[in-house]
């Protein structure tokens, strides 16, 4: 049985581990995860920052290069990864390469790092002064990262860190904690220098060191709402700037006047797509006026043709959730729903009975606050349909949910899409586009419990994050300019 190494100082570095791993599709245990004990952290972090010591040096030609380089190697590795990911993540390969194009972005954005790292310079700020700005990297940054996008999320982070600078450790989810490792080593084929980029694995005693560690100076995080808050907060008290990004439940609303085979397509794409495993994921329709009833024909007409199984079946249209705990919790979300007074449309629960941790695609109508099925995060398959009179009603819906990482809205009316992207208290937005992560050269982020801390992740506010700025106020008196003047220094 393979054990997964951790990746420090250039080197894997190969280590029992006791966490399995495994093929969501089958079941079957594929192999092991260690944990990095204390000992471990503080060697990766000496090793990591005294790498930092030379990176934060480096040219920024030389760390352009490295980027493209490190661009052209994903492309080249691009089936390697994706199967990778299939085989521990479980989603469909085209899921996989989709995720990898996503995170392409964030490498392509990052090669532009000379416009990103640019300072201000202000001329004669007062008689003989001038001003310039310059952003320095912060440091070392704990990159912590979820299961669902073992990829793309872990490129959000690294390609923006690098590029600005600094050393990374990565601790990746120990669910599919393998292509970090293949990040990491392809980083060093691009022509990192070693210790610059390291992976650990771990579990939550791995992050709580990590969070707490004096030679750390930034953690990025990804994951579920309780775990941000805690990263959030213990990282914070430790003196380190903190993003941590973290759950979703994502409205879709549906106005009378939206083309109803559009939306339909929009549910199923971004309800079902990687089994729901996505924090953009969309989980609750939201149908004003009359349009549930022949809203909920289209969908279920297109959730009767969808294909479930193993994820590197072409055929697959999503494949297996990732353990079978999380399958048997979204189970429960399903077959308690009755009993909250919902509507059980389609039950794909039967499919648990299949090898592997399968869910069928599941409807629920009738969902609203207060119930289980709409209070929590399900992450998985099971798509709820919630029946609102206005467009008044699915805003107050919208804003009232303590979470705000993205929203919908399937419409033709220009005026009420401006109006709805105006008042709606959530982070990233998509009129008539259901699952709408920002480009590159924008910033990821959700509002409310979907993001602790200010920054958003990747683009602009990334390089932000990930840098310090120092500014320079330049005099060259003359030796005639001599004079004293215990004055608080004025521009005028
Ligand atoms: P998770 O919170 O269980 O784990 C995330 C990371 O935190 C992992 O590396 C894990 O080892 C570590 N961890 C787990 N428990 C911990 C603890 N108690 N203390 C310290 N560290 C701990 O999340 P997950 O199940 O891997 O991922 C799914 C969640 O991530 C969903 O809630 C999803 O919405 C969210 N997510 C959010 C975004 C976003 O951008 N907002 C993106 C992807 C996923």
């Amino acid at each position: 049985m393979q054990t997964v190494p951790h990746f420090i100082n250039g080197q894997r570095r190969s280590a029992s581990g006791a966490t399995p791993t495994y093929n969501p599709a089958t079941g079957e245990i594929t192999g092991q995860v260690p944990t990095a004990d204390s000992t471990l952290v503080d060697e990766v972090v000496r090793s990591a920052r005294r790498a930092s010591l030379t990176w934060r040096n480096s040219s920024l030609s030389s760390r352009t290069n490295i980027l493209f380089t490190f661009r052209h190697l994903l492309v080249r590795h691009a089936n390697e990864l994706a199967a990778l990911v299939t085989s521990e993540h479980g989603k469909t390969l085209a899921d996989a390469h989709g995720e990898l194009a996503r995170g392409l972005e964030n490498v392509e954005y990052a090669c532009g790092l000379t416009g990103h790292l640019k300072g201000d310079f202000s001329s004669q700020v007062a008689d003989g002064v001038d001003v310039h700005s310059v952003r320095e990297p912060v440091g070392v940054v704990a990159a912590i990262t979820p299961f669902n996008f073992p990829i793309m999320v872990p490129l959000w982070m690294i390609a923006t860190a690098l590029a600005s600078g600094n050393a990374v450790i990565l601790k990746p989810s120990e669910r599919d904690p393998s292509a970090s490792v293949r990040l990491a080593e392809l980083l060093i084929d691009a022509g990192l220098p070693e210790g610059v980029m390291n992976v650990v694995h771990g579990n939550a005693d791995t992050v709580n060191q990590l969070l707490v560690h004096p030679g750390i100076d930034a953690v990025s995080f990804v994951g579920s709402t309780p775990v941000a808050r805690h990263v959030y907060e213990t990282g914070t008290l430790s003196g380190k700037r903190v993003q941590a990004l973290g759950g979703a439940k994502n409205h879709m609303v549906v106005l009378p006047d939206a083309d109803l085979d559009i939306a339909a397509d929009a549910a199923i794409n971004a309800g079902f797509g990687s089994a729901g495993e996505r924090c953009m994921a969309i989980s609750v329709v939201v149908a004003v006026g009359d349009v549930a009833d022949p809203l909920i024909a289209k969908i279920t007409e297109r959730l009767d043709r969808l294909t479930i199984g193993p994820g590197d079946d072409p055929s697959s249209d999503f494949g297996p959730v990732i353990t079978k705990e999380h399958r048997d919790r979204i189970i429960g979300y399903v077959t308690s729903a009755p009993a909250d007074g919902i509507t059980v449309v389609r039950d794909g629960t039967g499919l648990s009975s299949r090898p592997g941790f399968f869910v069928g695609p599941c409807l629920l109508d009738g969902v609203r606050p207060g119930q289980k099925a709409y209070d929590d995060e399900i992450f998985g398959p099971v798509l709820g349909v919630a029946r609102v009179a206005t467009y008044a009603d699915a805003v107050a819906m919208v804003n009232a949910n303590p979470f705000g990482n993205g929203v919908a809205l399937f419409t033709r009316d220009g005026n009420a899409a401006r109006l709805f992207a105006r008042e709606v208290t959530v982070g990233m937005i998509g009129i008539n586009v259901p699952v709408p992560v920002p480009i590159a050269s924008y910033s990821f982020g959700g509002w409310k419990n979907s993001l602790f801390g200010h920054a958003h992740i990747y683009g602009p506010e990334g390089f932000s994050f990930y840098t310090r700025a120092k500014v320079v106020t330049t005099r060259w008196p003359q030796p005639s300019e001599s004079q004293i003047d215990l004055g608080f220094p004025t521009t005028r």
